[in-house]
């Protein structure tokens, strides 16, 4: 009774009745990034791959928009009607921008959660000895989760996650180096799997607060006020999405009906000609 009444165990137990993180979720073979990876081979040449952009300055009549082309060094320039941004704030914010003063003041109170994963190559011990096939194990210490490979199912060797958390303000983020946040790492398996922790090999950890391009993992606040309203509406020519323009921040999904959503608005206003509906 004690245990059932604890609060600790809901979270894990409660992960999935969320309403937007339900089973059955469908994975896609071969990774997340085979989901862009398809979209890239349909778009073809439209696709500029390490472009990277530096400015946005929009007129009354267009938007001008300077990347740096990552293989030359040189900067391009694409003039058009409109602008979709969905760019992560955390680098919006750092653009030479001439968003008006309510957006900036929007993308500056966004603050993002900075995630980490730490996996590691093994035998499949959980499969061979615990009849564990693909999902999460919860622990109520530093590295909180474990989480087992759901693909190659009996095949000698798989990659386990040993921690998939948030580091800013969590125990596992005040550990002094990654030396301490792999051994954190190893004890979490050595707690479910008692003798297995010594299994562990080929360590990869990875924290999105520091990976360029991203430099955070999802949004974990607006601030005060409506930021998110703010940026539903365009700035002037400059539409803005991705997921953290949606209410499924976090979620592929949630950038998915963020580019539908202005697709929308961009269709209105064109119809509209060029004005934005009153
Ligand atoms: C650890 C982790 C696990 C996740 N797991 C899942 C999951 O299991 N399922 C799921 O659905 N979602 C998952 N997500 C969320 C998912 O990754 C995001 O919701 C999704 O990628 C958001 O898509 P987006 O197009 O809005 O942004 P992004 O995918 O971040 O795309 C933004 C693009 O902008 C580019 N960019 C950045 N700066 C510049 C610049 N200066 N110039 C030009 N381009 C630039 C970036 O390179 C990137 O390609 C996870 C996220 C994290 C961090």
């Amino acid at each position: 009774m004690h245990a059932l009444l604890d609060a600790d165990l809901w979270q894990g137990m409660l992960a999935e009745e969320v309403i937007d993180w339900q089973p059955t979720m469908f994975q896609p073979v071969g990774g997340m990034d085979r989901i862009p990876a398809a979209f890239e081979k349909k778009l073809g040449s439209v696709v500029r791959s390490g472009a990277v952009v530096r400015s946005i300055r929009q007129s009354a009549t267009g938007v001008t928009v300077v990347y740096r082309d990552a293989a030359s060094g040189a900067d391009q320039t694409v003039n058009a009607d409109y602008c979709i941004c969905a760019m992560p704030l955390t680098i919006v914010r750092t653009l030479d921008a001439d968003f008006s003063p309510a957006v900036r003041q929007a993308i500056e109170a966004t603050s993002y959660d900075s995630a980490y994963k730490v996996a590691w190559e093994a035998p499949r011990f959980w499969e061979t000895e615990y009849g564990i096939y693909g999902g999460l194990s919860y622990l109520q210490q530093t590295v909180n989760v474990v989480w087992y490979p759901s693909a190659r199912l009996f095949s000698e060797r798989g990659v386990v996650v040993s921690g998939y958390s948030i580091e800013n303000g969590t125990a596992f983020g005040k550990l002094p180096n990654v030396q301490a946040k792999l051994d954190a790492s190893r004890q979490a398996i050595e707690i479910l799997h008692p003798g297995h922790g010594k299994d562990l090999s080929k360590p990869v950890y990875i924290s999105w607060g520091q990976i360029p391009y991203n430099l955070g993992a999802w949004v974990s606040g607006f601030g005060h006020g409506s930021g998110l309203d703010v940026l539903l509406a365009p700035d002037r020519r400059v539409y803005f999405a991705g997921d953290h323009t949606s209410h499924l921040v976090g979620w592929q999904e949630g950038a998915a009906l963020s580019s539908y959503r202005v697709i929308n608005q961009l269709g209105a206003r064109v119809e509209n000609g060029g004005n934005l509906a009153s």
